[in-house]
């Protein structure tokens, strides 16, 4: 397999790489085991479920360093035949709306009936601001202590689309580790929440009781990716303005097109903090996974995802080639300004780059 022997090629080269004396080998080699892992051996610790492997492997997707990002290939190679199997579920809403507190709770409530659950993040905004969701070590404590649970902060530090691929990524090792339900968390920042509804197969927004103004701030474009609105906090005195905001909710729901006829997004109440409402909350990603089994919308999303995001990789790919072309990098701010002051088209200027490197680009 093509990306086996490329792996061997930089693990070769990596070994040769190392400065070596006698007493230094060892030490070297036991180096080189720690920071170089087999691919296979990895794997074979993913499939068995130990998180420390699976942590492991997570890393290695992370990191930006070729040699790591070789195993990381070869690790998901390995264990692709072993993905696809869990529920993917994405969970949006802003800041204080409840988020940590709804997981924490939600995903020990699929623990206790003996589900295995991962949860991921995408934070985009971990890079600015130095922290990141999910980071906070104090955010669901109980649930990071759950033998079943496996929690795994943002990736940190690069564009949106490198944050999602890391945790696509992380998705597909945690499959292979057996988790049954993949929670995919993000913040309402940006692009982020199309990001996460592209990987997943149901998107959850989780909003608070409102209405009204409430209604308005939510933009219509991230209401049109929910597969189901839960109006949180539902509890003590919010519960009539809980109540208020499921039937606006509902009513905005209604004027929208659904992704399927398989499935009618709808509205539910919750309590993160009680407890309260998340059973149905459950109920409605088995039944939205049932009836998309049924009517194949859901092999068919995961098809179109796979293949967006093959096409992703592809766009990211070859701008970074370009990138790293001596020749087409020192010409870049050349053709930036030519673009900025007009003086030549941006197509026009996209192309020269273009048949700068490849030499292939057609005349127009
Ligand atoms: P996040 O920023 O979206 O992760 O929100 P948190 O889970 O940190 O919650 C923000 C605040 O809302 C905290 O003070 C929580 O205790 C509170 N909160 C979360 N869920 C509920 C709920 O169901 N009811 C009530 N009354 N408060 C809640």
């Amino acid at each position: 397999m093509a990306v086996r022997g490329w792996t061997r090629a930089v693990l070769t080269k990596y070994a040769t790489g190392m400065a070596s004396g006698p007493d230094q080998k060892h030490h070297q080699r036991q180096t080189l085991n720690r920071a170089l892992p087999d691919p296979a051996e990895l794997a074979a610790g993913i499939r068995s479920g130990s998180r420390s492997a699976l942590a492991r492997g997570i890393t290695l997707v992370e990191s930006s360093r070729a040699d790591h990002q070789a195993i990381a290939q070869a690790l998901l190679a390995e264990l692709l035949p072993e993905t696809g199997k869990a529920v993917r579920l994405g969970l949006s809403g802003t800041p204080g709306v409840g988020k940590s507190t709804f997981i924490e709770a939600f995903g020990r409530l699929l623990t206790g009936k003996g589900l295995r659950v991962a949860v991921l993040a995408v934070d985009p905004s971990s890079a600015r601001t130095g922290g990141s969701i999910l980071g906070d070590k104090t955010r669901m404590e109980l649930l990071a202590r759950d033998p079943n649970a496996f929690i795994r902060p943002s990736p940190s530090g690069g564009t949106l689309g490198g944050v999602a691929r890391r945790t696509r990524e992380a998705m597909l090792l945690a499959e292979a580790a057996g988790y049954d339900v993949i929670l995919v968390e993000t913040v309402g920042v940006g692009q982020s929440e199309t990001s996460v509804a592209d990987m997943v197969d149901m998107f959850v927004l989780l909003l608070a009781p409102g209405g009204g103004d409430e209604l308005q701030g939510i933009k219509r474009g991230i209401m049109e990716l929910a597969d189901l609105i839960v109006v949180n906090k539902a509890d003590g005195d919010l519960v009539p303005a809980a109540r208020r905001a499921q039937t606006e909710y509902q009513a905005a729901l209604h004027l929208m097109r659904p992704k399927t006829p398989a499935w009618a997004p709808h509205v539910l109440l919750a309590s993160a903090l009680k407890g309260e409402g998340l059973d149905k909350v459950w109920q409605a990603a088995e039944a939205h996974r049932a009836a998309l089994t049924a009517s194949g919308d859901l092999a068919r999303l995961r098809a179109d995802q796979a293949r967006a995001w093959f096409w992703t990789e592809l766009r990211e790919g070859l701008i970074s080639t370009l990138k790293s072309d001596a020749k087409a990098a020192a010409l870049m701010p050349e053709l930036e300004r030519e673009v900025e002051e007009g003086q030549s088209t941006p197509t026009a200027a996209a192309r020269r780059l273009l048949d700068l490197v490849f030499g292939t680009a057609e005349q127009a």
